[in-house]
Parts: structure tokens; C-alpha cells; sequence
């Protein structure tokens, strides 16, 4: 089992820690700060610094068919650390704080479209979402100017953990249909846009919405009867 500091600070870039396990398919840490893939994002990339100086790439990040052994999977070829030894576990920052803004960027986005979301990923600086939105008409400009009022509100971004029973007695706060919650563990994250959003998410998000910086609205399309998917982009900062 490896425990997942990403989920206490998502601004923790590396971490010592001490390998578990270590095979070509992936290798398993005490600890990490790499985000396995999941919820519509990507696992993370990056290094992992042995103790002889040997650098090994790390071209994603996955869970263990246990689900709870994350696996960091070594570019091909690379050095194979030996079970038992200290590393320090590095991720790759610019990539993943495009993916946190955004990640919470999309949270937003269900605030500005506020309709059952059935479906979503989370790129590199962009993203999208796909929403049951019935009869409703979605606007472009009126979404994506919406969407810059709220991250220009630079409202505080914060986390705090429910029991899996608390989650089940309140079904409204899960508004992904299609990605359910992180369960199982005996307790859920609840993430909250101060004053805008709260729902239970397992990803890595910016500490306050001015950090998305200027978000695009680039695509609203239609995935169905009742199904648009509308895709954002984020500007450079
Ligand atoms: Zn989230």
C-alpha cells in the first residue's frame, strides 16, 4: 500500500521514500507524490533519483490491480531500483500544475453549467466536461465569461474529509455520474470552492481559483439528445 501525500498537499513536488517493489511494469513506493491516473486525469510523470545518482524516467503513474499500490511505470529500458532502497520521488511540476488548474477549473465549469455531469477529463491547461443538460441551451461566450467571474473571484480552494456513510446519506453532493467518488477506504475528500462548489473528488487542485488564470471556452458539442460536451482551454501565465 502506498500512501498518497498528493491527496494532503497537491503542492508537494518529491518525496524520499523507499521502494516496495520494482518491476518493467511499474514500481510500487512506501509514498509518493505522483497522482495515479484516474478521475479523468493522468497518472503523473517524472523521476525517480536513486542513491548512486541514476535518474529513472517515469512516463506515468497507475494503480495496482489492489487499487490501494500505486505504480510508477519506468520508461522502457530504464534502471531498476532494488526493493528496500531510498529514493527521492520528483514529479514533473509544470505538467502537473497545468493539470491542477485545469482540474479545478472544471469544478467551476459544473458551478457556471450547474447539470449532472456524465463524463469529463483533464488535460494539460485544458479540458472538458460532458453534462446532461436536457433542454437547455449552453452559450459559448456566456459560459466562458461566467467561468472568468468565478476564477477572478480567486476564491479559496480547501479539502476535508467525510465517512464513506455521511456520503451515502447525502447523494446530492455527487454531481459526476459517470466517476464516482473515491470509496471504500472508510472515507471520502470533500473539495470546496469557498462559497461556489463542494463535492467529494480524489484529484489535485489549485489552493485559490486565480490561479486557473484566463480560461477559453473552446468547443460546445453535442454528444447526444441531451448530451453537450463543452471543452475549455486555459492561457498561458
Ligand atoms: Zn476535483
Amino acid at each position: 500500500m502506498t500512501q498518497t501525500l498528493f491527496r494532503e498537499d497537491a503542492y508537494q513536488a518529491e518525496t524520499e521514500a523507499t521502494v516496495l517493489s520494482s518491476e518493467p511494469r511499474g514500481i510500487a513506493l512506501d509514498r509518493t507524490v505522483f497522482y495515479a491516473q484516474g478521475g479523468g486525469q493522468s497518472g503523473d510523470k517524472g523521476t525517480l533519483l536513486l542513491d548512486d545518482e541514476t535518474l529513472v524516467p517515469i512516463v506515468s503513474t497507475i494503480y495496482d490491480t489492489d487499487r490501494a499500490t500505486i505504480l510508477h511505470v519506468p520508461a522502457a529500458g530504464a534502471a531498476l531500483p532494488r526493493p528496500g532502497a531510498r529514493v527521492i520521488a520528483r514529479i514533473d511540476w509544470d505538467l502537473r500544475y497545468k493539470r491542477m488548474r485545469a482540474h479545478t477549473a472544471l469544478h467551476l465549469l459544473s458551478v457556471v453549467a450547474p447539470y449532472p455531469v456524465t463524463g469529463g477529463s483533464v488535460g494539460d491547461a485544458e479540458g472538458r466536461l460532458d453534462f446532461d443538460s436536457g433542454e437547455a441551451v449552453l452559450d459559448k461566450a456566456d459560459i466562458e465569461g461566467r467561468l472568468n467571474e468565478l476564477i477572478a473571484r480567486d476564491a479559496a480552494v480547501s479539502q476535508s474529509w467525510i465517512a464513506d456513510s455521511e456520503l451515502e446519506a447525502n447523494p446530492s453532493l455527487i454531481k459526476t455520474m459517470s466517476v464516482k467518488p473515491p470509496m471504500g477506504t472508510g472515507r471520502v475528500r470533500l473539495i470546496a470552492i469557498e462559497g461556489l462548489d463542494l463535492q467529494p473528488c480524489g484529484g489535485t487542485h489549485v489552493a485559490r481559483t486565480g490561479e486557473i488564470g484566463r480560461a477559453s471556452v473552446t468547443g460546445i458539442e453535442k454528444k447526444g439528445k441531451i448530451n453537450r460536451r463543452v471543452r475549455i482551454a486555459l492561457g498561458a501565465l
